[in-house]
């Protein structure tokens, strides 16, 4: 068995491959069993002996505390940076107390900066669109900044009680001494590098549509500096290929014409709204952090839940890749959660190495199966139709493959 190589910023995978993954904590272990099963099932079928997998798993979260005392063993690290490439399944953060998010954790360690969420409208999937088939939108979101840097101080904390010290004199700004203080950070070096990032997934993707989302009416230095770095990007990037909002319509009657890509922003609010109402005026949508996480859950719930949204996180050096959804603890252990989300974002981590046609394969199979009306819970109590178990569903999947 061997392992990825990085070699002047390409991967080198070996066809007998050794991939780490997480089980992650609540419905976790279920969602993880079935996607393993289908991955495996896909490698053996596309690639008949030629490339093989053998899983290596690794202790996080509420599990590895139990055993071990820590929710990220340093050996878990070490080991993810050994393997480059990881698969997980959720991991549960309490809100308000406790520990601090173990996935921000990651994606801070190992600078997987991209937040990639691509979401689709499989046929067959209940949504409440009127024309859910529209809907094929990836956000990339900016993963290490902005209020999810953990930068935050409890009310009546030194630090909270220094801030609001320093704004009183030297900023002549009062804050209340009852205030818990968080802090936004939002930089140009990050906001341009995910923007870069956006605009690479575009060209590879040949997607023509790059929409910046911000609130910089309001957030003017964090947010709005964000769009005017991105736009600064594309422009770049892009030169005579980047088609603005004005061209579109003024000398393009508003089609992007082939070769080029449409860069435009959208006020947060405004873009919730316009992904219910137009998503088909949607491609991708580049975000910092906050807004990324809000919008691809919505944009999620239009095409059947959060239970089909699968997401990668990419750096420059690692890949670690899960589903959108959280551990969902309710339905822990009880086979019923949907593994979908984890299942395509293992085909996801697939297209990552390079191995095309498994991912093609694993998309091909889960739309066939809900195509044939095979749902776990979450799809099929919408439309009132029998559900599969987790492990049910899975081997739907398998038989489609
Ligand atoms: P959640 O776990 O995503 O669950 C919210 C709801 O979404 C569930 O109650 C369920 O809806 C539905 N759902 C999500 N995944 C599903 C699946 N695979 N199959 C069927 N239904 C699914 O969100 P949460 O309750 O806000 O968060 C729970 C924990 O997960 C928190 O500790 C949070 O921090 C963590 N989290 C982790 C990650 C991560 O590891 N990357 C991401 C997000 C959240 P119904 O109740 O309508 O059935």
């Amino acid at each position: 068995m061997a392992m990825i190589e990085l070699k002047r910023g390409r991967l080198t995978v070996p066809d007998d491959l050794e991939l780490p993954y997480i089980e992650g904590d609540g419905i976790g272990p279920d969602i993880t069993r079935a996607t393993l099963r289908v991955l495996d099932a896909c490698v053996h079928k596309v690639y008949n002996g030629k490339k093989s997998v053998k899983w290596v798993k690794l202790d996080a979260g509420e599990e590895s505390f139990a055993k071990l005392g820590t929710y990220m063993p340093a050996e878990t690290i070490d080991a993810i940076k050994r393997y480059r490439v990881a698969i997980k399944g959720p991991l549960t953060t309490p809100v308000g107390k406790g520990i601090r998010s173990i996935n921000v954790l990651m994606r801070q360690t190992f600078g997987l900066y991209a937040n990639v969420r691509p979401v689709r409208f499989f046929p067959g999937l209940p949504s409440p669109l009127k024309s859910p088939e529209n809907v094929d939108i990836t956000v990339v979101r900016e993963n290490t900044e902005d209020v999810y840097a953990g930068i935050e101080f409890e009310k009546g904390s030194d630090g909270a009680k220094e801030i609001i010290k320093m704004m009183r004199e030297k900023f002549k700004i009062e804050i209340g001494n009852d205030a818990g203080i968080g802090i936004k950070v939002i930089t140009e070096s990050a906001s341009k590098r995910i923007m870069k990032y956006a605009v690479s997934y575009a060209l590879d993707h040949r997607k023509n549509r790059i929409t910046i989302m911000h609130k910089g009416n309001i957030m003017k230095f964090t947010e709005g500096a964000f769009m005017n770095w991105c736009y600064d990007v594309a422009k770049k990037e892009l030169g005579p290929a980047m088609v603005t909002e004005q061209e579109l319509t003024e000398k393009y009657g508003g089609r992007v014409p082939a070769g080029k890509v449409l860069v435009n922003d959208r006020i947060a609010d405004n873009m919730l709204q316009q992904i219910i109402t137009r998503p088909e005026d949607y491609g991708i949508i580049v975000a910092p952090n906050l807004n990324g996480d809000y919008v691809s859950d919505a944009i999620a719930a239009e095409v059947g839940g959060l239970g089909v949204a699968p997401g990668g996180n990419i750096g420059d050096d690692y890949a670690v890749f899960e589903a959108v959804h959280g551990s969902a603890p309710k339905y822990a252990n009880k086979n019923v959660a949907n593994p979908t989300s984890m299942i395509l974002a293992g085909a996801m981590m697939f297209a990552h190495l390079g191995w095309k046609e498994a991912h093609d394969e694993i998309y091909n199979a889960v739309e066939k199966t809900m195509k044939e009306g095979s749902l776990t819970q979450d799809l099929a109590r919408v439309l009132g139709t029998k559900a599969l178990g987790t492990a049910e569903f899975a081997d739907a999947v398998v038989k489609n493959i």
